[in-house]
């Protein structure tokens, strides 16, 4: 039988490929405007970066980390997440001395070893922005805004921003008591593992996927944080300033985000109409980590998003890309074998001038070439026969709209670059 990609993997190719192009491409281009330079960290990390980091009591730590040996014994990770690694390399590149306050863009393969089901993969994609070395409430404000915009300019535009404060680890410290003191009496009825969280690390269980220990935390209804009145200032502030840029929130939600790490404000987006695995983005404030991964006492925010949810959420909302409009390029038919090497000078010639062109090596009947070219994806064919040739013309037919023209060979690729342009997809 032959091989297949593993479970919960998935090969992009096709129209997928543009549609991510897509997502890539408004993910950069905001994160740039909004200040943030682009990083790109290895998918393998130690192991103790993320044990140190992400949380002991952490889903990703117990049970959904890919764990390996190299030969030398070394224990390796594929890396789970975005964070842990981007503030690593702040440190590694001295970027707390040189710089201090560091704004920081990633995008790439995210692997956990979950049950592979709708909008969960054990490998998946995040893109993700991460501000360190500042704690103002304005940078958190931001954040949320470039969180949203991307979103937005992927097509995602029903959202839910779930937005919330767990205070800082004084507060959190208070906060669990008063959680275990009003899930006291429920907790017969939690799952094994939320009575394990129960005692080492409460707030896990108002993330339990679990339907029972979902409601019994769901009933309690509004922030399960105490907030001391530093922290109560720092979120009015983020409120106050998400008003300000127009982006709604519901600051109702019990919720807590599932990583250790996380201080002050944290927030989900949710897209409607994505069914259980309804998360598109998250993110928050960790006020320790860089402190704690050997750095200096400095705080930091950051979020990320999973570009397969985003792009399941947006495909309600987007229509499919017109296929006429998204035709680009020549395929270069010839009417015989032995044109092959006039018909690669001229696709060379489109080339060398941006314009994406592509021919056929296998002597296909003109017919075939045709049917090819419309399958391509091409925005024009270009037939070169020996006639035409001896004439120094070609026939250029543009298959979006129907139409068709001979040119001059002489002024081809003009006619199909526009004369002032050097490129015709300057995207
Ligand atoms: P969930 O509650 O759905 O398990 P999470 O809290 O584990 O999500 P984060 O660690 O906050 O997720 O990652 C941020 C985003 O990455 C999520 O909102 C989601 O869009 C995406 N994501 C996380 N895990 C997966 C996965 N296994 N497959 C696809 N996307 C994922
Ligand atoms: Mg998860």
């Amino acid at each position: 039988m032959a091989l297949q990609s593993l479970r919960g993997t998935t090969d992009l190719l096709g129209e997928t490929v543009h549609q991510w192009s897509r997502v890539e491409h408004t993910a950069r281009r905001l994160a740039k405007l909004y200040g943030y330079s682009e990083i790109r960290t290895p998918l393998i990390e130690d192991a103790a970066l993320f044990l140190r980091s992400v949380g002991e009591t952490t889903d990703i730590i117990q049970k959904e980390m890919f764990r390996f040996e190299d030969r030398g014994g070394h224990e390796i990770v594929l890396r789970p997440e975005g964070t842990a690694s981007i503030v690593r390399a702040y440190l590694e590149h001295h970027l707390d001395k040189n710089q201090g306050f560091a704004k920081l863009f990633y995008l790439g393969p995210m692997f956990r070893a979950e049950r592979p089901q709708a909008g969960r993969f054990r490998q998946f994609h995040q893109y993700g922005a991460e501000a360190i070395g500042s704690s103002s409430p304005w940078v958190d404000v931001e954040a949320i805004t470039l969180c949203v915009e991307i979103l937005r300019g992927c097509g995602v535009a029903s959202t839910d921003v779930w937005l919330s404060s767990m205070g800082c680890r004084d507060d959190q410290r208070r906060s669990a008591e008063a959680l275990r003191k009003r899930l006291r009496p429920h907790l017969g009825k939690l799952c094994k593992e939320c009575q394990a969280r129960f005692e080492k690390n409460v707030f896990r269980v108002l993330d339990c996927k679990n339907p029972a220990c979902h409601e019994i935390a769901w009933d309690f209804k509004g922030s399960p944080f105490l907030l001391c009145d530093a922290c109560t200032a720092h979120f009015n502030d983020v409120r106050q300033g998400l008003k300000g840029a127009g982006i709604a929130y519901d600051d109702t939600k019990t919720f807590a985000r599932g990583l250790d790490y996380y201080t002050r404000t944290v927030f989900e987006v949710r897209a409607k109409g994505l069914g259980a695995q309804d998360a598109v983005a998250a993110g928050g404030r960790y006020d320790h980590l860089v402190e704690e991964l050997g750095g200096p006492s400095v705080g930091a925010f950051g979020f990320a998003a999973g570009i397969e949810r985003v792009l399941m959420a947006a495909s309600g909302d987007v229509k499919p890309a017109d296929a006429a409009a998204s035709r680009r390029g020549v395929y270069l038919a010839i009417a015989q074998p032995d044109l092959t090497g006039e018909g690669f000078r001229l696709i060379q010639t489109l080339r060398s001038r941006g314009v994406p062109a592509t021919m056929d090596y296998d002597s296909k009947s003109l017919k075939a070439q045709l049917r090819e070219a419309d399958k391509s994806g091409c925005q024009f064919v270009a037939v070169l026969g020996a006639k035409e040739l001896q004439e120094q013309t070609i026939t250029i037919k543009d298959l979006g709209q129907g139409s068709q023209r001979t040119v001059r060979l002489a002024s081809f690729a003009e006619e199909i670059a526009g004369p002032a342009k050097a490129s015709c997809h300057s995207s």
